[in-house]
């Protein structure tokens, strides 16, 4: 299946599909066992720094290696900040690429959103492929950094629905991300609680996929209510990078000095993040 039709198939069931940002082979590791036991599709995500670490070359022949074992892997370039390094993504092979405007103005973010989508286009017309690209547009501000944060970051703000639905048409995108009281990173002070009522109408008026971006801190409950309104994909970092931090700690203090031996737990423990976090969005 393609990414479109695992999209498909998460609305018809009622889920949302995991995306786990990952910066090492360790990371990918653990986010394919986890999807491959519990038999779910999911998605790695890299951002410009992680595909920097990585390789994006690299990363997209692991990827492409795991669906070619018949595992529903898929691969993002996660936020992504100018139409060049969009373009380089779409030229290396993702499954999919957000084009991150939501700093800047409507007009500006429409803009820069619309040349991602008709390069996607184009190169897939002119190279033959299975389908383009999918190109994720955002609007409303949540915040950069996939951290623990002291408070919540200035500039947020919610998504207005009669600009989600004009930034839709006028983009032609194909996911869209909205701002919904979801966060990057993890709020000490506490997160916000999701605006349901906000994900019932985007989803209504937006005739796309809706993404959930900064999963971390948000409740199982809020979770649940998110995708019984619409969301379809959600994306999971700050914790993914606090387990394998932790685990890294707890091999290190093995005294083994066999990598493979001493990440043993930081891959266990991401895979375990990864795991809770896929049963609760794959209702299992
Ligand atoms: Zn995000």
């Amino acid at each position: 299946m393609t990414l479109s039709e695992c999209i498909a198939d998460a609305k018809k069931k009622g889920v949302a599909i995991g995306h786990f940002n990952i910066s090492d082979s360790e990371g990918f590791k653990a986010v394919v066992e986890a999807a491959k036991e519990l038999g779910v599709p999911v998605i790695i995500g890299v951002s410009e720094g992680e595909r920097e670490f990585i390789g994006l070359a690299e990363i997209v022949s692991l990827v492409k290696v795991a669906r070619g074992n018949g595992l529903p892997v898929f691969i993002n370039a996660d936020h992504t900040y100018s139409v060049e390094r969009a373009k380089a993504a779409i030229d290396a092979g993702v499954d999919s690429v957000i084009i991150d405007g939501a700093a800047k103005s409507f007009e500006e973010n429409v803009a820069m959103t619309k040349k991602v989508v008709d390069y996607a286009e184009g190169r897939a017309l002119n190279t033959n492929s299975q389908g383009p690209a999918l190109v994720e547009g955002e609007l409303g501000f949540i915040g950069t950094s996939s951290k623990v944060l002291e408070e919540i970051p200035a500039g947020v703000a919610k998504t207005n629905p009669d600009e989600a639905a004009e930034f839709v048409k006028q983009t032609g995108i194909d996911l869209f991300a909205p701002s919904v009281g979801n966060i990057h990173g993890i709020v000490k002070a506490g997160e916000p609680d999701l605006d349901i009522e906000l994900i019932k109408k985007l989803e209504q008026i937006s005739e796309v996929p809706l993404v959930l971006h900064g999963g971390s801190g948000i409740s199982d409950e809020d979770f649940r209510l998110a995708i019984a309104a619409g969301i379809r994909i959600i994306h999971i970092n700050t914790e993914l990078r606090l387990a394998y931090k932790a685990g890294i700690e707890e091999g290190i203090k093995s005294g083994e000095i066999a990598p493979y031996k001493f990440m043993q737990e930081a891959v266990k423990s991401m895979k375990e993040v990864v795991i809770e976090r896929l049963k609760l969005f794959n209702n299992l």
